[in-house]
């Protein structure tokens, strides 16, 4: 699975920067068209979800897509012949 933000949803609030254990998200540095800093993502494949949730078939972390006010924050699947990245730090 892989991480994505829904840049006509979110607003820049930050929240999702603040709460990631990983610090995947950082503050964006660009405005959309629509002026809003959308954060960016630092290798989202370090993610629990990316890695796990398919294995465990339930969402594991999910704390950015739980405080996300907007609900811009989710995961979707790989296209069919896109890598699936994984990343395991520790
Ligand atoms: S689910 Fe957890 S680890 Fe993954 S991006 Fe959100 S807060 Fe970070
Ligand atoms: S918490 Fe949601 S609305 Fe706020 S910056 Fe993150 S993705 Fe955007």
């Amino acid at each position: 699975m892989k991480l994505v933000i829904d840049d006509v949803r979110c607003k820049g609030c930050n929240l999702c920067v603040m709460v990631c254990p990983y610090h995947i998200f950082q503050e964006g540095r660009r405005p959309n068209r629509r002026g809003v800093f959308v954060p960016e993502l630092d290798r989202p494949e370090r993610c629990t979800n990316c890695r796990l949730s398919q294995l465990y078939k339930r969402r594991l972390c999910g704390v950015c897509q739980t405080i996300c006010p907007d609900q811009a924050i989710k995961w979707v699947p790989e296209a069919k012949h896109e890598p699936h990245k994984v990343v395991i730090e520790y």
